[in-house]
C-alpha cells in the first residue's frame, strides 16, 4: 500500500489497525444483532401522484445498537453483503415485511404494495424464488402485494441468470422495481430483456430537477421511456412540492420522499395508511 505523503508511518499503521478492529467488531455485533432483536424495519410510503393516496411502502432496515445508537443501512449493508450475513438478514427482512403487510390486511386497512430491497447476494442465491414462495405462503400474502427492488448492477453480474430469475418471479406474480435507475450501465439495452414492472428514478436526478436542465431532461426522458415500455415509474428522494409538481406534470406515476413522509416505524406508518394519505 502507498504511504500517505507526510503522514508518519506509525500513524498510518495505527489507523489501519483501528479500522480492521472496528470492522471485525462491527461484524461480530451485526452477527448478534439479528438474534438480539436489534434490527427493525421502517416503512416509507410511496404516493400515487394522481390520487395522492398511498400506493405502497418500502421496507428500510434499521439497526438499533444499544451503545452506538441507530446505525444506517448504508454503513452495515455493504459489510453484511461481504460477509454473507445479508442472507439471514435479508430473509428476516422479507419475512418481517410480509408479516407486516398481512397484519395491515387483517386490521382491515386498504390493500397496498410492500417493497423489499434485495441485495446482490440474495438475488443470486439458488433458492431465492422458493424462499419467496414459502414466505408468501406462510403469510398468506398474494404475490401481487410484494415488490422486490433490485439495482441494475445486480442484474448485470449474470445477465442470463438474472433474466431467468426475473421471468420466474414475474410468472409467480411478484413485481420487480429497478432501483436507483439511471445510475448504472447498459440499462437501456437490457431493459426489454428483463421482466421489470417499475423504474425507480434515482434520487440524484430528482434532487436538482428544478435547477439543473440536464437532470430535468433526463428525468423527463426516463418517464417517457417507461411509459412507452408500459412500465410504471416512481421517483425517489422527493423533498419539495416543486419537484412533486414537475414529476406529476411530466407523467411520473408515483413518488417517495421526505415531502410525504420519512421512513417510519410500523406503528406510525399504520396511522398514515389508515388515513389513506400522508399529508
Ligand atoms: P435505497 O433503496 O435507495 O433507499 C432509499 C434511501 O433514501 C433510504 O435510505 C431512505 O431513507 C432515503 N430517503 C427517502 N426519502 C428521501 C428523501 O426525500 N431525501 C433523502 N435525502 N433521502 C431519502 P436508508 O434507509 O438509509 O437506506 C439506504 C440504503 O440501504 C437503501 O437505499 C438500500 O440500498 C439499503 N437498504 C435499506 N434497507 C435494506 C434492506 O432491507 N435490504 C437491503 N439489501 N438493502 C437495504
Ligand atoms: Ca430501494
Ligand atoms: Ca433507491
Ligand atoms: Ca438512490
Amino acid at each position: 500500500a502507498r504511504q500517505h505523503p507526510g503522514a508518519p508511518p506509525q500513524f498510518f499503521a495505527a489507523e489501519m489497525n483501528l479500522w480492521t478492529r472496528e470492522r471485525l467488531d462491527l461484524e461480530t455485533r451485526l452477527r448478534r444483532a439479528l438474534e438480539a432483536g436489534q434490527l427493525e424495519l421502517y416503512y416509507q410510503p410511496q404516493i400515487d401522484l394522481k390520487s395522492g393516496q398511498i400506493a405502497g411502502v418500502e421496507a428500510l432496515l434499521r439497526w438499533h445498537h444499544p451503545q452506538l445508537g441507530t446505525i444506517s443501512p448504508a454503513e452495515f449493508i455493504p459489510l453484511a453483503e461481504e460477509t454473507g450475513l445479508i442472507l439471514p438478514i435479508g430473509d428476516w427482512v422479507l419475512r418481517t415485511a410480509c408479516e407486516q403487510a398481512r397484519a395491515w390486511r387483517l386490521a382491515g386497512l386498504p390493500p397496498l404494495r410492500i417493497a423489499v430491497n434485495l441485495s446482490a447476494l440474495q438475488f443470486a442465491q439458488a433458492g431465492l424464488v422458493q424462499r419467496v414462495e414459502e414466505i408468501l405462503a406462510d403469510t398468506e400474502l398474494s404475490p401481487g402485494e410484494l415488490e422486490l427492488e433490485i439495482t441494475e448492477s445486480v442484474l448485470m453480474r449474470d445477465i442470463e441468470g438474472a433474466a431467468q430469475t426475473l421471468r420466474t418471479l414475474h410468472a409467480r406474480g411478484v413485481s420487480i422495481a429497478l432501483d436507483d435507475f439511471g445510475t448504472g450501465y447498459s440499462s437501456l439495452a437490457y431493459l426489454k430483456r428483463f421482466q421489470i414492472d417499475r423504474l425507480k428514478i434515482d434520487r440524484s436526478f430528482v434532487r436538482d430537477i428544478c435547477a439543473d436542465p440536464d437532470d430535468a431532461a433526463l428525468t423527463q426522458a426516463i418517464v417517457a421511456m417507461a411509459r412507452n415500455l408500459h412500465l410504471s415509474v416512481i421517483a425517489e428522494g422527493v423533498e419539495t412540492s416543486t419537484q412533486q409538481r414537475f414529476l406529476c406534470e411530466h407523467g411520473c406515476d408515483e413518488a417517495q420522499g421526505y415531502l410525504f413522509s420519512h421512513p417510519l416505524p410500523a406503528a406510525e406508518v399504520t396511522e398514515l395508511i389508515a388515513a389513506g394519505h400522508p399529508l
